[in-house]
């Protein structure tokens, strides 16, 4: 079994809380409701993800299934201006970029470099959705023994069109059993490429993050406890947002706060 990678948000107290970053091998649920930086943390990841190993990167291309139509390449454009200055010098000598964060040019090549490294799907429906994540496991066996191997996989929203089409009380076990073969299959592929999984799941005033849903069985059947961590979102004043562990098996509960800024999620 390889050794279990660190994705960093590159947020000192968010680190930290996380036991040093986002992890390979597992899944990383991330609830909480509208507006609250879902989108925001899963672009700010396939950024992440893509820098070198010394400054909390992955040296990692990123997929990201976009069930929403969240995508939005000017966002990852900002924040790789965004990144503080060595991080970018750093970066762009990992890939053979000459220049510096002085140079329009270099940053201009740096910008669609990273663009290029976030393989993006839109899922339609659940079903696509679904074959998206098996698509999604050949384009990481495919990048594997390459320079720039799958280091994470988002899916956002994991649970949007699970939820508007199976409606009703009547629904919601057909919708669980679907929800946790999904989940099965991108926890396999986590292990198999050694790759972080980063799911999103808005949730309403009354938290209920799928692994905790109390209408399900308790932490589900099929995926065990283990390979899967829950961070709750909160909006605070103005920018502001609470990051929450919730329930980690490994790490003590705790909050930090982050702020969403045009740069970016900084501290
Ligand atoms: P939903 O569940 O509705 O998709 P979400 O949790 O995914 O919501 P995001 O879209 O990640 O929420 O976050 C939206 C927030 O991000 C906005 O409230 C806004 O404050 C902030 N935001 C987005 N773009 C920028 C930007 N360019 N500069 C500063 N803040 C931004």
């Amino acid at each position: 079994r390889e050794q279990i990678g660190k994705l960093s948000l590159l947020i000192d107290t968010a680190d930290t809380l996380l036991g040093g970053g986002i992890e390979t091998q597992s899944i990383t649920e991330f609830y909480g409701e509208f507006g609250s930086g879902k989108s925001q943390i899963t672009h700010q990841l396939c950024v992440n993800v893509q820098l070198p190993k010394d400054n909390g990167g992955l040296h990692g291309r990123a997929i990201f299934i976009d069930t929403e139509d969240t995508f939005r390449p000017d966002r990852i454009d900002d924040m790789v201006r965004g990144l503080p200055d060595e991080v970018i010098q750093a970066t762009m000598i990992d890939r053979g970029i000459d220049g510096d964060v002085d140079d329009a040019a270099a940053l201009n090549e740096l910008v669609d470099h990273v663009l290029n490294h976030i393989h993006v799907a839109k899922g339609f429906n659940s079903a696509h959705q679904i074959l998206l994540s098996e698509k999604a496991r050949e384009l990481a066996g495919k990048y594997a023994d390459t320079e720039w191997p799958v280091q994470v996989i988002c899916v956002d929203s994991l649970t949007a069109h699970f939820r508007a089409e199976y409606i009703g009380r009547g629904k919601l076990a057909e919708r669980q059993q679907k929800l946790n073969k999904h989940l099965h299959d991108l926890i396999q592929l986590a292990n198999l490429h050694n790759t972080a999984i980063v799911v999103t799941n808005q949730v309403s005033s009354n938290p209920d993050s799928f692994f905790g849903d109390p209408t399900q069985p308790i932490g589900g059947h099929i995926l065990g406890h283990s390979s899967t961590v829950r961070i709750y979102l909160r909006k605070s004043k103005g920018n502001k947002r609470i990051v929450r562990l919730v329930d980690a098996p490994n790490l003590p509960d705790g909050e930090a706060v982050i702020r969403i800024v045009e740069p970016g999620l900084k501290s």
